[in-house]
């Protein structure tokens, strides 16, 4: 400022000076307001200037100004700079934030005090059948129609979450959308939802799961009683009593491997999953599975040679060239075992089963039981594997089945990195298959060094399952 002052005296003295050096007193004022005027009209023109600028100019170019002007021009140019840094960082945060959202498995999305929507991530388009950029500023209320929605929206209770239907919910395939409204700032609405088709079945599933097993236990309980409370109040003679107690000993059998296979099917869901580390001599398998299938037969024919089943297993040579499989011992045993022990109680005296270990393209393996027995509607394929369903109920009971058998072996079957393949004609029979991939099978010349731990081995491990 002291410079600029001195500049403008400066001016004026240089003005005044040439005045009176031409006209005396008179020339000296009226030169000393000439360089007055002159020096308002530079300064004024350097102030348009930097006015000009700020108004159209680009602000990253300030004008090239000397003195109080381009102080002004230069801080001007500064701020502006730090503001245009400010808003970009801005610009990046709001944009991370959004991806944020983007990225969430929740859908998400903001509206505005009358209920417009102002911005939704993809889940949430998805899950209402929405398009964000379409229908910003939409009326939420107009796009998601559902009555039950409308209610929620209008009591403006938001204390608690609503259950919808979804979208593409079909009666085959039920989807559950959860939504929960969460106001802030002044009337603006957070909207966040999420697919609890999952956790709904989970918990429909729970509940089956806690009457089927309520029922398979009630009903021998209940034959238990009955046969209890004729022991105890009728005088019985002492054949019609053992004959009692053998058929009591038979519902308690029942309950006995009701739990047993609940067991096992816990044990399955909470182990971890099978390593590399075990391997487990097919031969021993297929051997164990034979001798079970034939004194399951003998047992259900009660000893008739003529009623008991033609049973086929490979040759212990065949069996041998079979190799080895990594796995659990007791779980591959007690799936393989189910199938085989399937095949016999379902095929009617006589029928013929038919047990095979082939070798697959991609180095793979197949073991396969093939029946002639009563074979499954297709219909009841799907969910032959579900726990405690079944086709033949009586039949199912009548051999001591649980309707778990196949669900275990389900689980041991992809626990293993197998596939359980089921093919059935009514009539005709039907093949269960199991195929193991090949990185779980060894050639057998290197199984030998392990084929020592032998078949009781595997038969004590049976009960861990
Ligand atoms: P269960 O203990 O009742 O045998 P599973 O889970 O082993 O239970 O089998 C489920 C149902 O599948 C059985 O109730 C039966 O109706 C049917 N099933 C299983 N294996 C066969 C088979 N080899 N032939 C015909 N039906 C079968």
């Amino acid at each position: 400022m002291l410079k600029r002052f001195l500049f403008f005296l400066l001016c004026q003295g240089i003005g005044g000076s040439l005045g009176w050096l031409e006209a005396g007193s008179w020339g000296a004022c009226i030169g000393a307001s000439l360089a007055a005027w002159a020096w308002f009209s530079w300064d004024l023109w350097r102030g348009v200037r930097v006015v000009n600028w700020l108004r159209h100019g680009d602000l990253a170019q300030a004008p090239r100004l000397s003195g109080m002007w381009g102080e002004v021009a230069d801080r001007a140019r500064r701020l502006v700079r730090q503001g245009q840094a400010q808003a970009r960082a801005g610009d990046a945060r709001l944009q991370e934030i959004l991806e944020a959202l983007q990225a969430s498995p929740n859908g998400v999305m903001l509206l505005d005090a009358e209920g417009h929507i102002e911005w939704c991530n993809q889940m949430a388009e998805q899950h209402f059948g929405i398009n964000a950029e379409r229908d910003r500023l939409q009326s939420i209320g107009n796009l998601v129609r559902d009555p039950e929605f409308s209610a929620y929206y209008a009591t403006r209770n938001f204390t608690h979450d609503l259950v919808l239907q979804g979208r593409d919910s079909t009666p085959s395939r039920p989807v559950r959308i959860s939504v929960h409204l969460h106001p802030y700032g002044d009337g603006r609405k957070l909207m966040l939802s999420r697919d609890v088709t999952a956790l709904e079945q989970a918990d429909a599933m729970r509940r089956d799961f806690v009457a089927n097993v309520s029922h398979e236990i009630r009903t021998p309980l209940t034959v238990l009683m009955g046969f209890v409370e004729t022991l105890q109040t009728l005088q019985l003679s002492s054949d019609e009593q053992s004959r009692y107690l053998r058929m009591m000993s038979q519902q308690a059998e029942r309950m006995q491997k009701l739990v047993q296979d609940l067991l096992a099917l816990s044990r399955l869901e909470g182990s971890p999953l099978p390593g590399m580390h075990e391997w487990v001599a097919v031969a021993q398998l297929l051997h164990y599975c034979e001798e079970e299938a034939r004194a399951l037969s003998a047992m259900l024919n009660q000893g008739d040679e003529e009623r008991q089943h033609q049973i086929v297993f490979p040759t212990s040579e065949q069996a041998q060239a079979a190799g080895q499989i990594a796995g659990i011992a007791a779980e591959l045993q007690s799936a393989l075992v189910n199938l085989v022990n399937n095949a016999v109680r379902y095929t009617p005296p006589g029928g013929r089963i038919t047990v095979a270990w082939d070798v697959l393209r991609d180095g793979g393996a197949r073991f396969s039981v093939t029946d002639t027995g009563p074979g499954i509607e297709p219909e009841h394929l799907p969910r032959i594997t579900e726990r405690f369903y079944r086709v033949d109920r009586s039949r199912s009971r009548g051999t001591g089945g649980t309707g778990l058998g196949l669900s275990i072996v389900k689980h041991v079957v992809q626990r293993h990195g197998a596939t359980l393949h089921i093919s059935s004609e009514v009539g005709q029979g039907s093949i269960f298959s199991v195929d193991f991939p090949a990185a779980r099978l060894r050639a057998p010349e290197r199984s030998e060094q392990c084929a020592s731990a032998g078949v009781t081995d595997v038969l004590r491990g049976a009960s861990a399952v």
